[in-house]
């Protein structure tokens, strides 16, 4: 277990929902770092796989770009990760992925109460059936909601997106 001061949550959820607010390319909006002996050694944001329309999940992103320094490391996200609702048919679910990276505590913000097919808290559950520390870190939350998930919970806006796809 990797454990933070309340001042360091802070700061790389912060810096979650900053990454999040200026590059992801769907809703919801996630940003997610990873973070190795008190510094940021990898980021991620919902965005696509390179050169396809197919989606990459900020968890996944980020846990890419840290590479093998992901093990043992905490992972912060501004959303519960993913469980059996994979980011698309190639990929896997977040909280395996993140289990499979060896990552050793999962900081997040938000659950996830606006995915289809998904009961908030089951990502907890999953990452915690893989041994892996979780903390949900509550304090931006209202920032988070507003500026990263404003469009889901208004149904007028959800209907819009759906009919898009
Ligand atoms: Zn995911």
């Amino acid at each position: 277990m990797i454990t933070f001061t309340d001042e360091e949550m802070h700061y790389f959820m912060g810096e979650c929902a900053y990454i999040a607010m200026q590059n992801a390319q769907y809703w919801p909006k996630v940003g997610a770092v990873v973070v190795k002996k008190g510094s940021v050694v990898g980021r991620g944001y919902s965005g696509h796989i390179d050169g396809t329309r197919l989606p990459l999940h900020a968890e996944r992103m980020a846990l890419d770009d840290a590479g093998r320094q992901a093990k043992g490391a905490a992972l912060f996200t501004t959303l519960e990760p993913c469980t059996k609702i994979s980011q698309n048919q190639l990929l896997g679910s977040c909280c395996d992925y993140i289990a499979e990276q060896g990552i050793d505590t999962v900081v997040f913000g938000m659950l996830d109460e606006h995915s289809h097919g998904f009961c908030p808290g089951e990502g907890i559950a999953k990452l915690q059936s893989h041994g892996i520390y979780v903390v949900q870190y509550a304090k931006l939350n209202t920032l988070m909601e507003e500026k990263l998930s404003k469009p889901l919970t208004d149904r007028t806006v959800v209907r819009k997106w759906v009919n898009r796809r």
